[in-house]
Parts: C-alpha cells; sequence; structure tokens
C-alpha cells in the first residue's frame, strides 16, 4: 500500500523525536521530501501590507489610532502554504511599514530547499539586518506554520505543550472617557480578566480603575506603558491598586530605569512583569530581580523560535512568564497562542479589536484560550 507523503514525513518525524523537541531544535534534515512532482521545491516568500480598522479608537500612553497596517507574509514549498504576519505598532522604535517592506525585498528563501531546517533558515534571516523584529516574526510564523502543515500537525504538539493548560486571556481596555471605559467594560462581559491600561496621571489612573470597578470585580491587570516615573509614586499606586483585585502590573516604569524597577519591584505587594524592557532573548538574564517576569510578544523577539527559548530562559530564572500581542489579525493571535500552555498570563486579544479580521484560528471560550487541532499555527484564510 502506498504511504502518503504526509503521514510518512509525520510517522517519521514524531517516531524519530517523540514529538516533544523544542522550537529550537526541530530541524529536521534527513527527511526524503521530494517525494512530489509539479510543485515547486523552494521556499518562496511572498508578501502584502494590509489595513486593518480598529473597533474602538485605541489609546495607551502617548498615542491614539483607529487604523493600523500589518503585512501578511506566505511561504509556499512543494504546493503547501505556510501564513504569517508582521504587526507595526508605533511603539516598535526605527520600524515603520516602509522599514518592514524593504527588509522583507532583502530576504532570498529560495536558496533553501529544506523547509525543516528552520533553525538554519531563521539565523539567516536574523543575519541579513539587525533590528526589524517585526518582518522577522512576518518570516518565522509563516515558517513555523509551513512545518506544521507539512508534518500535518499542530505547534503546540510538536514542542509537547500540553493543550488544556492555556489561561485565561485579559481584553483591553484603553484610556478613554468615563462613559467609554464602561461601555467597554460592559463590552467584556465574555472574559474573565480585565486588562487596563493606566500610566496618564493620577487622576485619570483612579478614574479608569473606578469606573471599571463600578462594573464589575472581575480580576483586573494593569500596563502602565512606562508612564509612572516615580518610584515612589509607582509603589504606592501598586498598593492602591493591591486593594482593588489587580493581579500584576505591567511595565510600571521607563523601560532603561532598571534601577528603580529593581526597587519598586523589591518591595511590590505584586508581580511586576517587563514589556518594553523585553525585546529578546538576550534582555533576560539582566531582568531577573528587576521584574517578576516577561511579557513575550512575537513581533519583539522576531517570533517563535526565539520566544521558546525565552520560556526556557525565564524558567530557569523562576520568571513568570506572560504572552501578549498587538493589533493584529487572528494569524499572528494564533501562532502566539501556540506558546500558551506555558503562561502564567495572555493578553491575546489582538484580533478582537479589529473589524477586518481575515484569518480564523484560536478562539477565546469561556474566556479561555482555545487551541484546536490544526496543523500549524492552527489558521484558515477567509
Ligand atoms: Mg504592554
Amino acid at each position: 500500500m502506498k504511504i502518503q507523503r504526509r503521514d510518512f514525513i509525520r510517522n517519521f518525524f514524531l517516531t524519530a523525536v517523540g514529538g516533544t523537541i523544542a522550537g529550537s531544535q526541530m530541524a529536521c534534515g534527513h527527511v526524503n521530501i521530494n517525494t512530489r512532482t509539479g510543485y515547486n521545491k523552494q521556499l518562496m516568500l511572498t508578501f502584502h501590507p494590509y489595513e486593518l480598522e480598529m473597533v474602538h479608537t485605541f489609546t495607551i500612553s502617548g498615542y491614539s489610532r483607529t487604523k493600523t497596517t500589518v503585512i501578511l507574509t506566505e511561504i509556499t514549498y512543494d504546493g503547501i502554504t505556510g501564513y504569517g504576519e508582521a504587526a507595526l505598532p508605533p511603539y516598535m522604535e526605527g520600524q515603520s511599514l516602509d522599514t518592514a517592506l524593504a527588509f522583507l525585498k532583502k530576504v532570498d528563501l529560495t536558496q533553501f530547499n529544506n523547509p525543516y531546517e528552520i533553525d538554519d533558515i531563521l539565523i539567516y534571516v536574523d543575519g541579513i539586518d539587525s533590528g526589524n523584529s517585526c518582518p522577522k516574526a512576518g518570516v518565522d510564523i509563516a515558517l513555523h506554520d509551513l512545518f506544521g502543515k507539512l508534518i500535518d500537525q499542530p505547534l503546540y504538539r510538536i514542542w509537547g505543550y500540553t493543550k488544556s493548560k492555556t489561561p485565561d486571556t485579559t481584553f483591553t481596555i484603553g484610556i478613554d472617557t468615563e462613559e467609554v471605559v464602561r461601555e467597554k467594560t460592559e463590552e467584556a462581559s465574555p472574559f474573565k480578566r480585565i486588562k487596563v491600561k493606566l500610566g496618564v496621571d493620577e487622576a485619570t489612573d483612579k478614574m479608569l480603575i473606578n469606573t471599571v470597578r463600578s462594573v464589575t470585580d472581575k480580576p483586573i491587570t494593569i500596563d502602565a506603558n512606562q508612564g509612572w516615573r516615580d518610584k515612589y509614586y509607582a509603589l504606592e499606586m501598586i498598593h492602591w491598586l493591591k486593594e482593588r483585585n489587580v493581579l500584576f502590573i505591567e511595565q510600571p516604569m521607563p523601560k532603561h530605569n532598571l534601577d528603580d524597577m529593581a526597587w519598586v519591584t523589591a518591595k511590590s505587594p505584586l508581580p511586576t512583569i517587563a514589556d518594553e524592557s523585553c525585546q529578546r532573548l538576550s534582555d533576560v538574564p539582566a531582568l531577573r530581580d528587576v521584574f517578576s517576569g516577561i511579557n513575550i510578544k512575537l513581533i519583539k523577539c522576531t517570533g517563535l523560535r526565539e520566544a521558546n527559548r525565552m520560556i526556557s530562559m525565564a524558567e530557569s530564572l523562576g520568571m513568570k512568564l506572560m504572552i501578549g500581542c498587538t493589533s493584529e489579525t487572528s494569524c499572528a493571535v494564533s501562532a502566539a497562542a501556540q506558546l500558551a500552555p506555558k503562561m502564567n498570563y495572555a493578553d491575546l486579544d489582538g484580533n478582537l479589536l479589529i473589524a477586518n479580521d481575515c484569518f480564523t484560528g484560536m478562539k477565546i471560550i469561556d474566556g479561555k484560550i482555545t487551541l484546536n487541532d490544526e496543523a500549524g499555527i492552527g489558521v484558515r484564510k477567509l
């Protein structure tokens, strides 16, 4: 009986590695993949911009926006397509639609003919130029999706992560008027946790929390987006928030002010989580004892390959783990969700904040990140 190519590869792979290999070690160079004819056996990258429309004007400490443009990526091999996405939020300093498109034009994947050699391919991509973490993540996600599809397994299973261990996600409420915050809190009723953006001034920050609390007593997580400049004020706010059923504080102080941040964390009654202070793997060791944990985002760390390494590093340092996202489609959010079983906290609502999602993938069911059994990052294009 003829063995189907995908079954052969899947059986080979799962037998060879036991299905528990970490993302950084996924290269599998001995599989005979040249079993079909008529399809291109080179990796082909294509990409195009896609403008997202926001459901609400989104305001955080520093800026507002109603539309944002991402780049959708595809990597095709042997007639199979992996999907990826490079979101480009304004806070990713030095990166824009133009710089990301210019970077992607330099990426030549046709030199590779084995899509299982993810490690070598992504080391090449990372080495093309410094920075550019957003478009690098766009390539990384598409390559991982392709990889999962080729062996017909979801990534969380390939990495050996337990599907049922995904946390509840938060639903984010931006900085807004009392009336809008009340409306958004009511809109967040399907979620079990609410994330509130703070960092304006004491009166506004307290108004935002008091408004949410006038609607619900659900646990709140805080993101101050570097908005608190003084360590004594930051600690005082954290104590005030502790009395209002807050779970943790994300990036209370400016990203480079690690000395004051370490002082706050040492005295804080709530965990502190690094976001802007933690971009890539190399940042993590220095954040031990400065924050209680790190917020991993694929657009910061160049994608799933490095995210898995950050998970291992943070675990080894005894730090908590959070997975975050930005305003992006279900493509990038579902990719991040593959890592969710390893996370203490998750903020994966970016796809719910846009009106024109062009993918379907992971779902939030009863507030919880719920992964499907589809291969790769688990998405379908709409
Ligand atoms: Mg944040």
